[in-house]
């Protein structure tokens, strides 16, 4: 049988499950899914190369016709990638090797608001800012805020484990869901425990969560909401050593004084990235820390910070600079004022114990500054996301001038993350802590979890033994 006639009859049966109005396999449509936000492939496509499109772009309706999907897919040998938004910088919903792109966003019902236990059940393909106004309908909030908001899904929220601007207080995405429906890669639905907390067994269903569409994709979510916080408070503060600054977010989180947010930037961060997107021209680190809530409670944890932020020697900006980034969050990665082509950037974020941090964020900065000297690199960084144990480092680097061809680029590129991933796992810390794997990341995942790595491959094995789940993502390797 020729290519061209299989590749329709797969067309054709396609079709049959999701109605001709929700596939595609259109060129332009083939090209608009053939990259998501990594760098690398949008390069790739700036400089007038080919990338491997989808073969079909399928729009499901119900966790059902994912079922019926991921059947063909099986009994044809071909990969399936679950497309959320696309927004991810990792490379993860990339088709590598082409195949089933199935782009979830027709799951986008709400399907129950529970106002007393707040809980808010959903389907996977919902975006991010329209699930948050129907909860806000009822006075609560999913307290997730990622600037990715408007063009992300729940799913992926929770595929690649990620992280919003207040999950200081919060937690990460992860940490707020209770329950999920996941479709196997063998056509099975289903739906873990109610309740996350017992003790009836192991926390399974947590495997789905960085999985990135490798075993399984994910239909539904019950997430845990919060009420819409009477107060917000913002303050900045400003210190000549970053030091003494992470001695501060560290006495903020272990005497658990629940701030929201505490982002703190370190010097060059503040002098580039701060300057340009608020206009501030303040020499040191600055710091931004929230607290909200109970009005009474968050003026005591806010004074309270606020003092220790004093012993450290830093210096008050007062409430305007705090408020000023709240409102302009977002802007830092959005045009006009984030990182664009054909400048060649990438966010080698880390995360690790306090007793760690500076070691790492040294380290790898360090490193990058050292090693790639001739190219005129930029090392910028902050601190964000912390933990009653540690925090993390949204590091990233910064070429204006790289090379103009691809190829050379593209080597360039990967040097460059080696050098920061090395630096990091090798200093205590994680490959990342919220983009997730993806392409981008995994040939790291061997080594990061050394033993306990082949576990994790057996376990994929199992559940999808031909390999057809996102091929070529998060450490696994292609079709089988
Ligand atoms: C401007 C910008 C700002 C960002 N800010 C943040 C931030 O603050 N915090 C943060 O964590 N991330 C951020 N990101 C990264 C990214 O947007 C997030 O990871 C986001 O949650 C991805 O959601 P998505 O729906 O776009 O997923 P996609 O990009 O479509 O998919 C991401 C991965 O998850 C898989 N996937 C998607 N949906 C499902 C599903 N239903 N079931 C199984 N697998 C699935 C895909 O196959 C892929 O591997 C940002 C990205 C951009 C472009």
């Amino acid at each position: 049988m020729s290519a061209g006639l299989q590749q329709d009859m797969i067309y054709s049966e396609l079709e049959e499950i999701v109605g001709s109005a929700y596939i595609s396999n259109s060129e332009s449509e083939k090209l608009v899914y053939s990259t998501d936000w990594f760098w690398l492939p949008q390069m790739w496509l700036d400089r007038g190369e080919r990338l491997r499109p989808p073969d079909y772009i399928v729009r499901p309706s119900s966790a059902e016709e994912i079922a019926e999907i991921l059947k063909i897919a099986n009994s044809y040998k071909i990969p399936v990638i679950p497309w959320g938004g696309g927004s991810g910088s990792q490379g993860g919903a990339v088709p590598v090797f082409g195949g089933i792109m199935l782009d979830v966003k027709r799951l986008n019902k709400v399907l129950e608001i529970d106002e007393r236990s707040l809980t808010v059940t959903a389907q996977a393909g919902i975006n991010g800012t329209q699930l948050e106004w129907a909860v806000n309908e009822k006075n609560l909030t999913l307290p997730h805020y990622p600037a990715s908001a408007n063009c992300a899904t729940l799913g992926g929220y929770l595929a690649p484990r990620g992280s919003g601007t207040i999950s200081t207080k919060y937690g990460k995405a992860e940490d707020l869901v209770l329950s999920m429906q996941v479709v196997l890669p063998n056509g099975e639905i289903i739906r873990t425990p109610k309740v996350p907390n017992h003790a009836g067994g192991p926390d399974f269903y947590r495997l789905f969560l960085g999985s990135e569409g490798t075993l399984g994709v994910i239909t539904e979510a019950t997430m845990q909401l919060d009420y819409l916080p009477e107060t917000r408070l913002f303050r900045a503060l400003l210190f000549d050593d970053l030091s003494k600054a992470l001695e501060a977010g560290r006495l903020m989180v272990t005497r658990r004084l629940e701030p929201t947010v505490i982002r703190l930037y370190d010097q060059k961060s503040t002098l580039s990235q701060v300057k340009k997107v608020l206009g501030y021209e303040f020499d040191g680190a600055y710091m931004v820390i929230g607290f909200d809530g109970d009005p009474d409670i968050a003026a005591l944890q806010e004074q309270k910070a606020l003092a220790l932020c004093a012993d450290l020697g830093a210096q008050d900006l007062g409430r305007e600079p705090g408020e000023a980034w709240w409102q302009h969050r977002y802007d830092f990665y959005y045009p006009p004022k984030g990182l664009h082509f054909p400048w060649m950037y990438g966010t080698t974020e880390s995360v690790t114990t306090f007793s760690n941090i500076e070691k790492l964020y040294y380290a790898q900065k360090e490193a990058v500054e050292m090693t790639y000297h001739d190219w005129d690199v930029d090392y910028i960084g902050h601190f964000s996301h912390w933990f009653h144990w540690g925090t993390m480092v949204y590091s990233r680097f910064i070429i204006k001038h790289p090379p103009e061809d691809a190829h050379e680029a593209l080597k360039l590129h990967n040097r460059i993350w080696n050098t920061a991933v090395s630096a990091a796992l090798e200093n205590g810390g994680m490959v990342n802590e919220h983009h997730g794997v993806g392409l981008k990341l995994s040939r790291f995942m061997r080594r990061q979890y050394g033993d306990a790595w082949p576990m994790l491959e057996r376990i994929k094995d199992a559940l999808d033994p031909q390999g057809i789940m996102n091929p070529g993502k998060v450490g696994f390797g292609g079709l089988k």
